[in-house]
């Protein structure tokens, strides 16, 4: 990578735009550039350019196999970006976008075969954060951005994750508009038989509310398959492993404090006091607290798995939220697999 040292942009949310203007020519011209989206922040390139998209994978050292979800500010951006545009995506997309939904589709000739490592379909997704919806209008291009971290490790829901990784050094703008405001990636479902709509990543947009709009079954294997290398895999790059901390993972009903030393890293739910999502102790470990409100504990929990990767905990254990709701089911989803030993 030619950068030594990216350039950090404070854009808050009603900042004057034209702090942007230098970010997006750098996207256009080929550069990466991280951003915020509403669910986490992104490693962005120009889904036109596959030298630009190839520098998504250098970076984050990311299986090529491992397609690109494209962000686009509008359904019309969409559009020019497939083969055929559905009637069940057009209902989505009204539905849903901007937002955390992510639909896979037949791509046509303009996305370059880097970008979706190979295959005939193209992830698209209309982010809903407004610093994210005014980059990708100052750049008029599509942009690909996988959440910005190196493969495997906790997604960025803050500038600060992000420049306290290896990736600071490998990019040209870091925009820095606060704490994302979803916390964990975006639901993708695949309609390329649009007939038959399948979850392959859930995330808060849950398969009953996209069944409510469809008014048809949506699929939503409970083991979604998991296999980087297969070009036939149904969600790609969907590894076992992923989402995970240095220390291991243990995820429990309840808490076994008899076995809980000072080195070690707790994570459980409670009802808090509306001012606050998180209580962090000390003794007799680092413990956090998070709320049991599902939206609230997705919000927080990658800040969470951040803090016990930054203390160097020995070990993690995390109480299972409930199950029975679909709207645990992202959450349920990460801390699965970030409990997978390496
Ligand atoms: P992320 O790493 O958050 O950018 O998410 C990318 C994920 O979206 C991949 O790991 C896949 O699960 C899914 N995805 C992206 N592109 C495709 C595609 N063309 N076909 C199927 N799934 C895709
Ligand atoms: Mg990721």
């Amino acid at each position: 990578m030619s950068h030594t040292c990216s350039h950090v942009i404070f854009a808050p949310e009603r900042s004057d735009l034209s702090l942007l203007d230098a970010p997006a020519q750098a996207l256009v011209a080929g550069d990466l550039v991280v951003f915020p989206t509403e669910t986490v922040y992104g490693l962005g390139a120009n889904a036109l350019s596959a030298s630009a998209v190839a520098k998504i994978f250098a970076a984050k050292k990311r299986p090529a196999t491992n397609p690109l979800i494209a962000h686009v500010h509008s359904i019309a951006q969409a559009r020019q970006l497939v083969a055929t545009w559905p009637t069940e995506a057009q209902v989505l997309a009204e539905q849903f976008w901007p937002g955390p939904l992510t639909l896979v589709l037949h791509k046509n000739d303009r996305i370059p075969d880097a970008a979706t490592a190979g295959r005939a379909n193209v992830a698209l997704r209309m982010p809903s954060h407004p610093t994210a919806l005014a980059l990708l209008r100052a750049c008029g291009v599509p942009v690909c951005a996988p959440s910005a971290n190196e493969y495997m490790s906790i997604s960025p829901t803050s500038a600060q994750h992000v420049l306290n990784s290896p990736l600071a050094d490998r990019v040209s703008y870091v925009v820095d508009s606060g704490p994302t405001s979803v916390g964990v990636e975006s639901t993708v479902l695949s309609l390329l038989d649009p007939t038959s709509p399948t979850i392959l990543r859930h995330g808060m947009i849950t398969r009953q509310q996209l069944e409510e709009v469809l008014s048809i079954p949506v699929h939503a294997p409970e083991h979604l398959v998991h296999d980087d290398s297969s070009q036939g895999a149904l969600a790609p790059g969907q590894a076992a492993r992923h989402y995970a901390p240095k220390a291991p993972v243990s995820l429990v009903d309840e808490i076994p404090w008899e076995h809980v030393t000072q080195t070690m890293g707790v994570l459980d739910y409670t009802t808090l006091p509306e001012a606050s999502d998180v209580v962090m102790r000390h003794s007799p470990c680092l413990h956090i607290t998070l709320s049991d409100l599902p939206e609230r504990y997705a919000r927080e929990l990658y800040a969470a798995l951040h803090t016990f990767d930054q203390h160097d905990v020995s070990q993690i254990y995390i109480k299972l939220p409930p199950d029975e709701v679909e709207s645990w089911s992202a959450v349920h989803d990460r801390l699965s697999r970030a409990s997978v030993s390496a």
